[in-house]
C-alpha cells in the first residue's frame, strides 16, 4: 500500500476541468465506494452526457479506467492528480479560515485557487500557513 500524497509520482499536465473531475471522482469514491456519471453531474450541475465525452477523456489521457456499464476507478495517475488538488485544496482552506471568511467564500475561492497557483506560491503559503499555527497572536492580530 503506498500512500500517493507522501511520494507523489510526477503528474500529468492536466486542465482545471480534468482536475475538477478528478476531485470529484476521488471524493465519491472516498464517501460511497463508488463515482457515477450520474453522481458526477448532480454534483458539476452539468449534463450527464458532458459528464460521459469528460470522463471518455479522462480515460484516453490514463487519468481514469471506464467502463460503461460498471462505473469508472482512478488510475495511479489520476490519483496522484486527485492527491495533488486534495492537498491544495485542504491547504488553502486552513490558510484562509485564519482569517475566518464565510465557508462558502472559502470554498469558493479554493476551487479557483487550488488549479492556478503554482508549485512555488503554494510552498511558500504552507510555509506561512504552519507559521500562522505556531503563533496564534499573529492570527488574532490579522483578524479584525
Ligand atoms: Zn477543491
Amino acid at each position: 500500500m503506498t500512500d500517493p500524497a507522501a511520494n507523489p509520482p510526477v503528474p500529468p499536465r492536466t486542465t482545471a476541468a480534468a482536475e475538477d473531475y478528478l476531485e470529484r471522482i476521488a471524493g465519491l469514491i472516498k464517501n460511497k465506494g463508488y463515482a457515477r456519471v450520474v453522481d458526477i453531474a448532480a454534483e458539476l450541475k452539468i449534463s450527464q452526457a458532458s459528464v460521459t465525452t469528460m470522463v471518455q477523456r479522462l480515460d484516453v489521457d490514463g487519468l481514469v479506467k471506464y467502463e460503461k456499464y460498471r462505473g469508472m476507478v482512478l488510475t495511479d495517475a489520476g490519483e496522484a492528480v486527485a492527491a495533488r488538488i486534495a492537498h491544495r485544496h485542504e491547504l488553502l482552506t486552513q490558510l484562509l479560515r485564519f482569517f475566518e471568511l464565510p465557508e462558502d467564500v472559502i470554498f469558493r475561492d479554493v476551487e479557483g485557487m487550488e488549479h492556478h497557483i503554482s508549485g512555488e506560491t503554494l510552498d511558500a503559503l504552507e510555509r506561512l500557513t504552519r507559521h500562522l499555527h505556531a503563533h496564534p497572536e499573529i492570527v488574532a492580530q490579522l483578524r479584525r
